[in-house]
């Protein structure tokens, strides 16, 4: 197997509550989910510090209940903005953990580990993520992997995307495209329905994860993909129903044992995790219980949940999924009944009244659920990643187009206006320039303000950067000028601005490097990173090595408690044993390194192995 996966590329569909990783398997002509250690075909993306390590995915989020402050979880929400920003403030009321205003306004995470505070961006909780499932893929192909596409919603602004670059260069990967989601998903959809497309087909993606919702209308023609409207809600998604969930059952708790338990954050995780468990229940039963010992102050929760009362404490959440689906066709200026499919994506899409409500919207169509709702992104990921991959000639030859989420412009005077270059919904890669004028008489320089956004004015869009160009002759307005804005296959913007007169010509690019890590910062994380494996192994061979000492000295104290053995010892040597043991005791509760207990291991084996040799 080795062999046949070398060199490959896989795709990374980085969520934010799960991830998913798939490889594209050339003899099948498909992509294959591959599972983790723990046998899950998707992992959660939470990261856990502790005292002695730190855990990565299923682990971290089973002790997160004992651990709620150093457990990182929806880092995808923090990773390219800035602390002020309003919806980080908003989130950091729910989030258990600290998070702080850093260098530049970016988000830091604290936490303690190995008892010291650490300080943590979302791009390196994010490679953390990519580390593990990159280890998930690894382990299943016996190979090493280098090379990835990973997906990301299609919401994301310019600087979410190049943060999510920045997080798979620290994670060590090959970052060969970053995709939209839902774009990702409608190509593992189009495999299957590949034969069907010689006519323009229009494709609805319902994308309802875990904390993100995104629809997508894309059409496909000629085995081109083109994403022709997005809209979406980066706040809405399994998390909110549990959180409905949790908030009725802290007032049922209220009600009956008059204790409030809001303040308690042990005891609203171990609740969350048990709303979340019956939420996936009543995707197929009518019916679930909830059950939890010793709650709060000693009280059990005992209490039972109906598939109608689920939906009726979520029906709010739902109306608002349908709305926005409603708002994304208005978009487009496409009606309901020219949608050829709608496809369901995200963990959530499982919800029946879900699912209900969007085939009623679209007057009763058949909902496509063939591809694994919570792996059709990771599965289309793979599928790209095998394309930009050369030495996968055979698979299938489909072309991606992605559009702009936002609008992306210049900043205008007077006025302030928001002058669009690129609107919102355009195919990328695309390269467009505009001709300005200069607003006053003898200008030497004008400073060029580039947002993206939907709003009137440049101050309420988001200033994604600026520059100025100077050096221009005087002249009296009216001057030519010209702002060049090119997004490259990944979303990525690169603005420049010139003047021309009689050769004279001033070029200057804006890379929006304020938002990004700097290569010398993203080095220094990728080395981090390598000290957290290093730690990480030294720990396990540490744990290893006290549990080989643990059996050891078990197996003394067996011999001592042994009547026969102990009949055949002298005084003297019962007193060595004991005494071996009694310091062994004292080591496996210290903090030592695996060479000192190996060591001591090698000494207790010195005193007992020759003292039972007599016995024997
Ligand atoms: P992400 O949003 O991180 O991409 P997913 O698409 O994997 O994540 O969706 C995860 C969400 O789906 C979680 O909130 C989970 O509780 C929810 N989910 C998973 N299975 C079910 C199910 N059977 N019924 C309802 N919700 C589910
Ligand atoms: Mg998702």
């Amino acid at each position: 197997m080795a062999k046949r996966y070398q060199g490959c590329a896989v795709g990374i569909d980085l969520g934010t509550t799960y991830s998913c990783v798939a490889v594209w398997q050339e003899e099948h002509q498909r992509a294959e989910i591959i599972h983790n250690d723990q046998g899950n075909r998707t992992t959660p993306s939470c990261v856990a510090f502790t005292d002695k390590q730190r855990l990565i995915g299923d682990a971290a989020k089973n002790q997160a209940a004992s651990n709620p402050t150093n457990t990182i979880f929806d880092a995808k929400r923090l990773i390219g903005r800035k602390y002020s920003d309003s919806i980080i403030k908003n989130d950091m009321m729910l989030w258990p953990f600290k998070v702080i205003p850093g260098v530049d306004d970016k988000p830091m995470i604290v936490v303690t580990y190995k008892g010291q505070e650490k300080r943590l961006c979302a791009e390196e909780i994010s490679s953390m993520v990519l580390t593990k499932m990159r280890d998930i893929a690894e382990a299943y192909l016996e190979s090493p992997v280098n090379n990835a596409v990973i997906t990301v919603p299609a919401y994301f602004s310019d600087s979410q995307r190049k943060a999510t670059k920045d997080a798979g260069a620290i994670a060590g990967l090959n970052v060969m495209r970053i995709i939209n989601e839902p774009t990702a998903a409608a190509f593992a959809y189009g495999l299957d329905k590949l034969a069907d497309c010689k006519e323009e087909r229009n494709i609805f993606i319902f994308d309802l994860g875990g904390g993100t919702f995104d629809v997508s209308l894309l059409t496909i023609k000629d085995k081109v993909f083109e994403v022709k409207a997005t809209a979406g809600n980066t706040h809405l998604g399994g998390e909110d129903f549990d959180n409905r969930m949790v908030n009725y059952f802290v007032e049922e708790f209220k009600r009956k044992n008059n204790v409030d338990i809001s303040g308690n954050s042990k005891a609203l995780r171990r609740l969350r995790s048990a709303c979340e468990r019956a939420k996936r229940t009543l995707s197929f039963a009518f019916d679930t219980v909830i059950e939890i010992d010793a709650l709060y102050q000693g009280i059990d929760l005992y209490s039972s949940l109906s598939r109608a009362k689920f939906e009726e404490l979520n029906m709010e959440l739902f109306r608002n999924c349908m709305e926005t689906v409603d708002k994304c066709l208005i978009d487009a200026k496409i009606d309901r009944s020219c949608i050829h499919d709608v496809v369901l994506v995200g963990g959530s899409s499982r919800i029946p009244k879900v699912q209900q409500l969007l085939q009623e919207f679209f007057r009763g169509k058949d909902l496509c659920k063939s591809i694994n709702p919570d792996e059709a992104v990771a599965y289309g990921a793979a599928v790209q990643a095998a394309l930009l991959t050369e030495d996968i000639k055979k698979a299938p030859e489909l072309v991606l187009l992605d559009v702009t989420p936002l609008s992306l412009g210049i900043g205008t005077t007077p006025g302030d206006l928001m002058d669009v270059v690129i609107p919102r919904n355009t195919t990328i890669p695309k390269k467009m320039t505009k001709r300005y004028t200069t607003p006053e008489d003898n200008m030497t320089s004008v400073c060029i303000n580039v947002y993206e956004g939907e709003r009137t004015r440049a101050k309420d869009n988001n200033l994604l950067g600026w520059f100025k160009l100077s050096g221009l002759p005087h002249a009296p307005r009216g001057h030519p000028l010209y702002v060049c804005f090119d997004i490259d296959a990944d979303g990525i913007l690169n603005v420049s601005a010139w003047e021309e007169t009689n050769c004279c010509r001033n070029e200057i690019t804006i890379t929006n490097d304020n938002e990004r890590l700097s290569a010398k910062e993203i080095q220094r994380l990728i080395e981090e990173a390598e000290n957290y494996k290093v730690e990480d192994a030294n720990f396990l061979e540490k744990a290893n090595a006290l549990s080989d000492l643990d059996r050891y000295v078990y197996k003394m104290e067996k011999a001592l408690k042994d009547k026969d053995i102990c009949s055949k010892l002298c005084p003297l040597d019962k007193e060595k044993i004991e005494s071996a043991i009694a310091k062994a005791r004292n080591l496996l509760v210290g903090d030592n390194q695996q060479r000192e207990i190996k060591e001591f291991e090698n000494f207790l084996k010195g005193i007992f192995e020759p003292i039972m040799a007599k016995t024997k």
